[in-house]
C-alpha cells in the first residue's frame, strides 16, 4: 500500500478498495518502524490523522469525490498548524504550538488531505542539508551516509522513502528543488504569489514560496492544486485563476522550445550530471520537442546577490523572536538587554545566527547602498536575463544541482561551499518565477535531478513537460533499498 502515488490513492479511494483509515494506519505503522533510521518527523499527529481519515470516509460515503479527499500528506514545520507545535527546526520554537492553520495547511485540510506530522527541516529554512535542525540531521534514504538535501529535507526523505505520498514544503532559493534533486523527487516551486504564504513562517519574504514535493509530476499538480490560489490574507499572493492542473498533463510536447543555458556547463557541475541533462534533452527532443542553446549571462552574480538579499529579510523576519513577543525565553534574564541577548543566543542555531549578523551588517547606514542596494539592482539583471530568454524558448532546462548529495557533514566547517551549491536554484527565486525537478538518473547510487523553468505562471506547462517525461522515463519510479 506505501508505494502508491497521491493519483493511484485517489482511484483506490474512489473503487473502495480501502479505507483513508487504514492507509493511515499503514503509513503511521511504517512511519513508526523505519523514520527512526532517517529523522524526517519532528512530530507525529497521529489522533489528528485518525480523526482526518475518518472524516475523508465519511464524506467519500455520503457520495463527495476529490484527489485529495481521504490522502494522507505532511506539512514541513514552518506551516503553522492550530495547536500542534509548528518548530520550524528552531529550539526557538520549540514549545510553539501555532494558534491557528496556514492557508496551505486549512486549504488542503478543507480538501480533506490527512495530515500525518510535520517533518523535520534546516532551522528557519536555512541550509541545503537539513543538518541545521535543532532536531538533528535528517538522512537520505538512498545512502543513510549522505544528506536529504534541504530545507526541506525532512518531507524529502519521508516521501522518498514511501512513509508517506507526498508532503509541503518551502523554497527560498531551492528547498523544494534540491532535495527533490537529491533524494529521486519531483518538486514544484510555484511562481512567487501563487501559493499563500499566510502562517508559513518567514524566511525571505520576497522570496519564499511553498510547493509540493512527490514522487510524480501528476501527483505534484495535484498536491498544487490543493495549495494554490488568491488569498486576501497574503499582500503578495495574486489574484489570477487556477487551472486544473491534472486536465492539463496530457499536452503534446511537438514544436516546445527548450533553452539550454550555455553558462550551466561549467567547471563546477559534475561532468556526469552534465551527461544525464543530456541524455533528458534527448528523451524530450524524441517527444518533438525543439532544444536551442541560450544565455543568461548575469548567472554568476545570483549567488552573492542572493547571500545579502536572503539574510537581510532574515534578519529583519527573525528579530520577532526575542524572547518577549515569540520564541524561547531564557532564565533569570538580569535586565532587557540580557534578557534579548540570551534568549536569540540560545534559541538560535549558529547558522542562523550567521545569516542574521550578515543581514544586518548589509541593510546597516554605512552599507545599505554598497550591499542590499546593488544586490537588488542584479535581481533586476538576472529577471531581465530570463525575460530574454522567454521571448525564445519556452522553458528553460538544466541540472538542479552541480554534484548529488554529499555526506553527511561533508561541509560542515565551510558554509560558503554549501551556498555554492545553489547556483542553478536561486535565480527562479530572485526572478519569482515557478520552476521544477525531476528525476533524471543516478551517479554513485545517490539520484541526480534535471530542472525546468517556466515563465510566470506557467507552471502547468512545467507539470505537462514532467509528466510526458516521465511516462517515458522510469528514473521517478525506483525506490530506495531497505524502503
Ligand atoms: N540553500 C538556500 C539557503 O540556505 C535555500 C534555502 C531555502 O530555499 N529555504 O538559503
Amino acid at each position: 500500500m506505501h508505494h502508491m502515488t497521491l493519483a493511484e490513492i485517489a482511484r483506490g479511494l474512489a473503487d473502495k478498495q480501502f479505507s483513508s483509515e487504514e492507509l493511515t494506519k499503514v503509513l503511521l505503522a511504517r512511519i513508526a518502524q523505519l523514520d527512526p533510521q532517517l529523522n524526517s518527523f519532528i512530530s507525529l499527529t497521529e489522533e489528528l490523522a485518525l480523526n482526518q481519515a475518518a472524516a475523508a470516509d465519511a464524506r467519500r460515503a455520503k457520495g463527495e469525490s476529490g484527489a485529495l479527499l481521504g490522502a494522507p500528506i505532511a506539512h514541513k514545520d514552518l506551516f503553522c498548524t492550530q495547536g500542534i507545535r509548528t518548530s520550524c527546526g528552531s529550539k526557538m520554537l520549540d514549545n510553539f504550538k501555532a494558534p491557528y492553520d496556514a492557508t496551505v495547511v486549512a486549504k488542503l485540510a478543507a480538501a480533506g488531505a490527512v495530515t500525518l506530522g510535520k517533518t523535520n527541516m534546516d532551522e528557519f529554512a536555512m541550509g541545503s542539508a537539513n543538518e541545521s535542525s535543532y532536531y538533528g540531521a535528517v538522512k537520505n534514504p538512498w545512502n543513510l551516509e549522505h544528506v536529504p538535501g534541504g530545507s526541506s529535507g525532512g518531507s524529502a526523505a519521508a516521501v522518498a522513502a514511501r512513509l508517506l505520498p507526498a508532503a509541503t514544503a518551502t523554497d527560498t532559493g531551492g528547498s523544494i528543488r534540491q532535495p527533490a534533486a537529491f533524494t529521486n523527487l519531483t518538486g514544484l516551486k510555484p511562481t512567487y504569489g501563487r501559493v499563500s504564504r499566510w502562517g508559513m513562517i518567514a524566511y525571505a519574504s520576497s522570496l519564499d514560496q511553498g510547493g509540493p514535493l512527490a514522487r510524480t509530476a501528476e501527483d505534484c499538480a495535484i498536491l498544487l492544486q490543493g495549495m494554490a490560489g488568491f488569498d486576501p490574507n497574503d499582500s503578495t499572493s495574486i489574484d489570477e485563476p487556477v487551472p486544473d492542473y491534472s486536465a492539463n498533463l496530457n499536452g503534446s510536447l511537438q514544436g516546445l522550445r527548450i533553452g539550454v543555458p550555455k553558462e550551466y556547463f561549467s567547471a563546477g557541475l559534475d561532468p556526469r550530471i552534465a551527461e544525464l541533462i543530456h541524455d533528458s534533452v534527448k528523451t524530450l527532443e524524441k517527444l518533438g520537442a525543439v532544444v536551442k542553446q541560450i544565455s543568461l549571462p548575469n548567472m554568476q552574480h545570483a549567488i552573492p546577490a542572493y547571500y545579502v538579499i536572503a539574510p537581510a529579510e532574515a534578519s529583519s523576519n527573525l528579530s520577532r523572536f526575542d524572547g518577549v513577543r515569540f520564541g524561547h525565553r531564557c532564565e533569570n534574564p538580569e535586565n532587557l538587554m540580557d534578557l534579548y541577548k540570551r534568549s536569540r543566543g540560545e534559541g538560535f542555531g549558529v547558522e542562523v545566527q550567521r545569516r542574521i549578523m550578515v543581514g544586518a551588517y548589509a541593510l546597516s547606514a554605512g552599507y545599505y547602498d554598497a550591499y542590499y542596494l546593488k544586490a537588488q539592482k542584479i535581481r533586476r539583471l538576472v529577471k531581465n536575463d530570463f525575460m530574454a530568454a522567454f521571448n525564445e524558448v519556452d522553458v528553460i532546462l538544466g541540472p538542479t544541482t552541480p554534484n548529488p548529495a554529499w555526506k553527511l557533514g561533508a561541509k560542515d566547517s565551510d558554509p560558503v561551499a554549501a551556498y555554492l551549491e545553489d547556483v542553478y536554484t536561486i535565480t527562479a527565486n530572485l526572478a519569482g518565477l515557478p520552476g521544477l525537478s525531476m528525476p533524471a538518473g543516478f551517479v554513485d547510487g545517490l539520484p541526480v535531478g534535471v530542472q525546468l523553468l517556466a515563465p510566470y505562471f506557467q507552471e502547468g506547462r512545467l507539470l505537462n513537460v514532467a509528466h510526458q517525461y516521465q511516462l517515458h522515463t522510469d528514473w521517478h519510479t525506483r525506490t530506495p533499498t531497505g524502503f
